[in-house]
């Protein structure tokens, strides 16, 4: 990576991390994906209980494989017989794992969900939330921050998972009431009141979408 870049996405992460602090929430930065997965399992407990709502970022740096291969329970909800029980369960795990769809330069979250699975969990249940997220979702305000969750993210995941939506076609948000949006609940997570429940890592890459 050029070493501009590298400086830029430092400067940038340190403004994001102390927007996270405003709010409530705990900011780290990796300067790479190896030191996210170290940084995120020294914020996981061996033994702990964890869960995630999909999030690709969480895959790319390592730390499903891990917390599969180590020792932690790691509920897989799409591996588990009775999904609905698994996902009840995840909302009382110690550690909820999840992307952002976008981030504010001052510390808010975005995140897009059609089942709504995961902004719930986001909002209240497992008892810490660790958000792995790439440089790439940083973006100066709300109003940008909406635009790429609708624009970037929804269009890649609609055709990621082969929905009948317009974004999937025309790569980007047509703003439609189609019965496979993805786009029916939207979490703004501008505060915390629990201390100590959201942790993000920063991760100097792109993750995700
Ligand atoms: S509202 Fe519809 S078109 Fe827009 S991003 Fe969501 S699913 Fe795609």
């Amino acid at each position: 990576m050029n070493e501009n870049i590298i400086i830029r996405n430092e400067k940038l992460a340190q403004k994001v991390i102390k927007g996270l602090e405003s709010r409530n929430m705990t900011g780290y930065y990796a300067a790479s994906k190896e030191e996210a997965l170290k940084l995120a399992l020294d914020l996981i407990p061996e033994g702990s209980s964890v869960t995630m709502g999909g999030g690709m970022s969480v895959h790319e740096i390592g730390l499903v494989k891990a917390l599969v291969e180590g020792n932690y329970r790691f509920i897989d909800r799409d591996k588990e017989e009775d999904k609905r029980a698994a996902m009840l369960a995840g909302y009382d795990a110690d550690f909820f794992l999840a992307s952002c769809n976008a981030v504010t330069e001052d510390g808010i979250l975005i995140n897009i969900d059609g089942n709504a699975n995961r902004v719930s969990a986001i909002a209240q249940g497992p008892k810490k939330v660790l958000f792995i997220v790439g440089m790439n979702k940083i973006c100066p305000d709300v109003d940008a921050a909406m635009k790429r969750a609708r624009n970037v993210a929804a269009p890649v995941n609609a055709q990621r998972f082969g929905l009948n939506t317009p974004c999937s076609k025309t790569g980007s948000c047509m703003d439609c009431k189609s019965p496979d949006t993805i786009c029916c609940q939207f979490l703004m997570t501008r505060y915390s009141r629990h201390e100590g429940r959201i942790h993000l890592i920063l991760v100097n890459d792109d993750l995700g979408f």
